[in-house]
């Protein structure tokens, strides 16, 4: 930009500012507030958003293009103030206006709620995904649910989780535009009966579906889409005769009952409860993305047969796999479509994206429940189910989607799409072969790769301004929508000059952490010790378990031996569990008692720090992955399908401590083996260990530093006021073990000792810290988004070049 340019865009900006203040919030700027002064920014780098998103619909439409319709339950976004700054290229400009009008750029930035409409890895892609197909300049809407209170607030009390309610919607929210001519009818239960040789479906309960637009603005503003989040409104808003009856509660009810279908989102990860309420919210999204995007093709194409040459469905897990059973539905029952017609048009449509292999996390309905919410989608279930039974006569008995009473969302979502992906080369392999061995086979090439990625506007020019700026002086401009430009750093990195700067870089992020969580927690750590973070969903099968076992191993080696040379460490924990996850909440417990008694222990001081600042979400990662030096990756073989958080630290030049599990994998084979602490059994060695049914008892008779952690939590040297609470959970570490924490004990710890070791060799770890950086270029969800742009949706960038 020419100095006269950016002189007047600066004015034109601060003159925005002070306009919203006064007309939009009704705010004379000296009695302005933190939350005036930030929604008035929001406001002013809103208008900026209008022009390129304009743009971008007014193209899609005028060169007819394909559009792809990205439909998940959860959009895991965070803040979108700075996000939108970064990408406009106005960053240094707010920052600079909002000096001058006397305001802290940081404090009106951290004054916006996270939108936490997702509970982990799931719902971050799609939030990732939506800012990749900006900047592709991939015409996509994204349709999900306007939950009113996102994921749980976390808190701890005396080292255990208290879950609150989330309330982000308390406030004005300054990115979304209401669309009440975007409003749907969702219908549930009644009954269906047989008119003219026709289904006809009456439903017993309605809601209106109301969108809500939110902009998505790509790199650079070139390109923008449009997030469209349903909330749920009464039909009737008012039981009028109730109401002159002096029943004044009894008359609000129709309302009460709509609007707990878009209140709040269920915090289970990984498992599913079987409640109707989460069907009906399904359904919900599903059936009003469906009316919309047959409204939007309708209104401008004649031929339904058309669809799939513009239409491309993209369902999140099975979440959103009724979208099968509903365009049928749509296409049959309005549209006067042939049932295998309309059968064939969807599956043309419509691609499956797996996320796990954990049996609890498989959707399955009981068909009582399936067929009462939504008589009318059963008999369409059923009708697919012997179509294909009949198309594929190969088809063994005990596969099916209607089976033992239950229907089942993967094999329904599997068999209604022309592609089936994994989120990582394992994984993608697990499916074929352990989830859908029988369907792979009948429908081979069905099953596709697309391994996950993260944006890296986001995640590394917003969140790491040290790092993204080293990078831009050092390599030029450019790679933010280029990542694999990050392989020209590869020659700086012998380069004594480069390594200090990203040293400095990197320990610029850790005091800037260091003095958070004095503030947050009140706990002192040194930014020169090793930055050792796990943070993630508290799951077993994430074995945050391992890693706090480790810890305790630490702190008693240390006590042994006080004056030995140790590498300081502060071990770095956040993460929720859902509220119904027993284990899950010891396990928690246990981190924090843990923490309580080493963070006091004087014998231990600066050698050892464990910290877990509560209400881990997507604003603490970003505060939290650029300061980390070790990245902990330590899932059980085969059990996590991708991750997405390991690739935010590799992008950031934190080396894993990890498993060959997920995209572990596919980072492993980009850094190089030398660039990795690598341990731990196989997808393929923990399916035999587990076979031995005494694999646990062996290996902890195996090893003493086991022995004595288990016996010290046992004895309640972590819990000195309740000494039995940990008894449960050491009990099934000998006895179950069902995550293998034992058998991979003592190789973590091996794996541990080497990361000491390379710290301790400032030029060594540096070197591995500065190629991880340098090799990441692959994990960019843009990389992610092209292949399904080829391989699934046959969709072309709107944008040249
Ligand atoms: C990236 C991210 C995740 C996913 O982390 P994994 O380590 O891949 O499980 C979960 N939650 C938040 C807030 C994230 O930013």
């Amino acid at each position: 930009m020419a100095v006269t340019d950016q002189i007047l865009t600066k004015t034109l900006l601060k003159s925005d500012i002070l306009r919203h203040l006064t007309f939009t919030l009704g705010k004379d700027a000296p009695h302005a507030s933190v939350y005036d002064w930030r929604m008035a920014l929001s406001y002013a780098i809103r208008d900026r958003i209008m022009e390129p998103w304009f743009a971008s619909t007014r193209r899609t439409w005028g060169e007819d293009r394909k559009r792809v319709y990205y439909l998940s339950m959860e959009f895991l976004i965070g803040r979108l103030l700075e996000d939108a700054t970064i990408n406009l290229g106005l960053h240094e400009m707010a920052e600079t206006t909002m000096a001058e009008l006397g305001q802290d750029f940081r404090e009106i930035i951290g004054n916006e709620p996270d939108a936490a409409l997702g509970n982990g890895g799931l719902g971050r892609l799609a939030a990732c995904f939506m800012e990749s197909m900006a900047t592709l300049g991939c015409p996509a809407y994204g349709y999900g649910i306007r939950y009113e209170h996102g994921l749980f607030r976390q808190r701890f009390e005396q080292g255990q989780q208290v879950e609150t309610p989330e309330d982000w919607l308390n406030q004005r929210n300054p990115w979304e535009f209401d669309r009440p001519e975007a409003t749907y009818t969702i219908g549930f239960k009644g009954e269906v009966v047989t008119r003219d040789g026709k289904e006809i479906w009456t439903p017993g309960e309605t809601v209106f579906a109301m969108g809500h637009d939110t902009p998505v603005i790509g790199w650079k503003g070139r390109w923008a889409n449009t997030l469209r989040l349903w909330g749920a409104k009464p039909t009737t808003m008012f039981d009028l005769d109730r109401f002159n009856r002096g029943d004044y509660a009894a008359a609000a009810e129709p309302e009460t009952l709509a609007r707990t279908l878009s209140r709040v989102l269920y915090p289970d990860d990984t498992t599913y409860q079987g409640k109707e309420l989460r069907l009906k919210q399904e359904f919900f999204l599903t059936s009003a993305a469906l009316q919309d995007i047959l409204r939007r093709f309708t209104s401008s194409h004649g031929d339904l047969r058309k669809l799939p040459a513009h239409v491309a469905i993209q369902m999140n897990d099975t979440h959103p796999a009724i979208a099968g059973p509903e365009l049928i539905r749509l296409l049959v029952d309005e549209h006067g479509l042939r049932f295998e017609e309309a059968l064939e048009i969807a599956q043309a449509c419509l691609g499956y994206t797996n996320h796990t292999l954990l049996p609890e996390a498989l959707e399955r309905w009981a068909t009582f429940t399936f067929g009462n919410v939504l008589p009318r989608h059963m008999q369409i279930v059923e009708q697919i189910d012997s179509w294909h039974r009949r198309t594929y006569p190969g088809r063994p008995h005990y596969v099916g989607i209607v089976k033992h009473h239950e229907v089942r969302m993967g094999e329904l979502a599997f068999i209604m799409s022309h592609k089936v992906n994994g989120v990582s080369a394992l994984h993608s392999d697990l499916v074929k072969k352990n989830l859908f061995p029988e369907l792979d086979k009948l429908h081979p090439g069905r099953i596709i790769n697309e391994t996950n990625g993260v944006t890296p506007r986001r995640w590394l020019k917003m969140a790491n301004r040290p790092l993204s700026g080293l990078i831009t002086e050092t390599i030029g401009e450019g790679w933010e929508a280029d990542l694999d430009r990050l392989k020209e750093l590869e020659p700086h990195v012998p380069d004594q000059g480069f390594l200090s700067a990203f040293d400095a870089a990197k320990r610029q992020n850790k005091v800037a952490l260091a003095n958070w969580l004095k503030a947050d927690l009140g706990v002192s750590v040194s930014p020169d010790a090793l930055f050792d973070v796990q943070i993630k969903r508290i799951h077993e099968y994430k074995r945050q378990l391992l890693n706090i076992l480790e810890t305790v191993a630490r702190w008693q080696a240390i006590r042994a031996n006080p004056t030995a040379n140790w590498v300081p460490r502060v071990k770095i924990f956040g993460g929720k569990s859902a509220p119904g996850y027993v284990v899950a909440k010891e396990i928690i417990h246990l981190i924090n008692d843990v923490g309580a008694t080493i963070n006091a222990d004087p014998v231990v001081g600066d050698r050892l720090k464990v910290v877990y600042p509560a209400n881990y979400n997507v604003s603490m990662a970003e505060r939290l992955v650029p300061a980390a030096d070790l990245s902990e990756q330590i899932s059980t073989a085969g059990k996590e399908a991708s991750g997405t958080g390991n690739m935010k630290f590799m992008i950031n030049g934190a080396p894993t401590i990890g498993t060959l599990d997920g995209a572990n994998v596919e980072i492993l084979q980009e850094v190089g083996r030398e660039n990795f602490f690598l341990f731990g059994l196989t997808a393929e060695e923990v399916v035999t260990r587990r076979e031995d049914p005494d694999h646990a008892k062996k290996a902890i008779e195996a090893s003493q530093v086991l022995q004595d952690v288990l016996q010290n939590i046992a004895e309640g040297v972590f819990s000195p006021t309740q000494k039995d609470r940990y008894h449960g959970l050491v009990h099934r570490v000998w006895h179950h073990d069902y995550f293998l924490v034992a058998s991979d004990f003592d190789a973590f710890l091996a794996a541990q000792a080497e990361t000491d070791a390379a710290y301790a060799d400032r030029n060594r770890w540096l070197t591995m810290a500065a190629m991880n950086t340098a090799r990441s270029g692959f994990f960019s969800s843009d990389r992610t988004i092209r292949g399904y742009m080829t391989d699934i949706w046959s969709v072309e960038s709107a944008l040249q070049g």
